[in-house]
């Protein structure tokens, strides 16, 4: 592995390539089939690399890393190696067996990153493609609750058939008592470009309206909880930019069963500005969308914001937002 050019402050371990889900917008979902599962002492060196590097977070992911059979061990070992925070990312489901998630709580994950994209089981289940798998994942989502995980946060996909209800989706995921949400624009790549038709929501101008309101929800049941929004530039974000998720320098390292890429890296090569957008206050700090999403809805939506350039994303942080 390179030497890292970016401090890392987290490791992403996709252990493989297999999910109890089908989600319809999955970005890994051509790879599936593959049915690709790292064996447990690549993984091992993986979380080696992890703490060589100095990473405060281990992070496993998939697929659906709850069902691969080592990954209590793998959780054990980051433990063993003192990393701060062991994180599961998970569709839940697992967890709705209540010794299993109290065997990863007990072995040392303490973050939860649960993929839940609606609120009720008629709209999961639909998006899952697995019947009967939403209300699994609220019930893997309680038993969390029951044994008093802090560190609970909730994935959102958007897409087609939810984003007019994501003030809803907030609502009742906050009932959970999460401490953050992490807010995604689908990424046009395996299921989601397969069935771009069925599933691709509209440009993201038309969906920000409904992520401002998801914001002001989250916010209004505390100042304190986080809202995580992925893919969406400054300039359909103004009043909400504290809320970027790419701000910082920070990176995370993504180590797949076929890849080992840094996220910063990789939002640089396949995100883009334009010309204009040099005359943009955000230029400095912004990534502009992914080429792809210009590609199928071209440019003009983003428009350069005058003002004074922005050089730090501090100066945004010290605004004084109040909702
Ligand atoms: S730099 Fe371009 S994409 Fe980014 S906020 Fe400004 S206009 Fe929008």
């Amino acid at each position: 592995m390179d030497k890292p050019k970016y401090e890392i402050g987290k490791v992403e371990i996709l252990m493989g390539w297999v999910c109890n889900n089908n989600c319809i917008f999955c970005s890994v979902g051509h790879k599936l089939p593959e049915r690709t599962i790292k064996p447990w002492k690549v993984v091992k060196e993986h979380i080696n690399y992890g703490k060589r590097v100095k990473s405060g977070t281990i992070s496993f992911s998939g697929g659906e890393p709850t069902i691969i059979n080592y990954l209590e061990k793998a959780v054990k070992y980051s433990k063993k190696l003192g990393f701060k925070t062991i994180e599961i990312q998970s569709n839940g489901r697992m967890f709705s067996y209540m010794d299993f998630a109290e065997k990863m709580v007990k072995s040392g994950a303490n973050r939860f990153l649960i993929s839940i994209h609606a609120d009720n089981p008629e709209l999961g289940d639909t998006l899952n493609r697995v019947k009967g798998s939403f209300n699994q994942t609220i019930q893997g989502i309680k038993n969390l609750n029951k044994l008093n995980v802090e560190n609970l946060r909730f994935s959102v996909v958007i897409n087609k058939l939810n984003y007019k209800r994501l003030e809803k989706i907030t609502d009742f995921l906050l009932q959970f008592n999460p401490l953050g949400m992490h807010v995604n624009y689908v990424i046009i790549d395996g299921h989601a470009y397969t069935y771009k038709e069925s599933i691709m929501p509209p440009r993201m101008s038309v969906v920000a309206p409904y992520i401002y309101k998801a914001i002001r929800r989250v916010k209004k049941e505390g100042q304190d909880k986080e809202i995580w929004i992925y893919s969406f530039p400054y300039c359909l974000m103004q009043g909400y930019e504290f809320t970027i998720a790419e701000m910082g320098t920070m990176d995370s390292r993504l180590i797949g069963p076929d890849f080992d890429v840094s996220l910063q890296e990789n939002r640089h090569k396949f995100r883009i500005k334009k010309e204009s957008c040099k005359k943009c206050k955000y230029y400095k700090l912004c990534l502009g969308p992914w080429k792809r999403y210009a590609k199928m809805f071209g440019f003009e939506e983003f428009k350069p914001v005058p003002g004074k350039m922005i050089e730090d994303a501090n100066e945004l942080m010290s605004q004084d937002y109040k909702f």
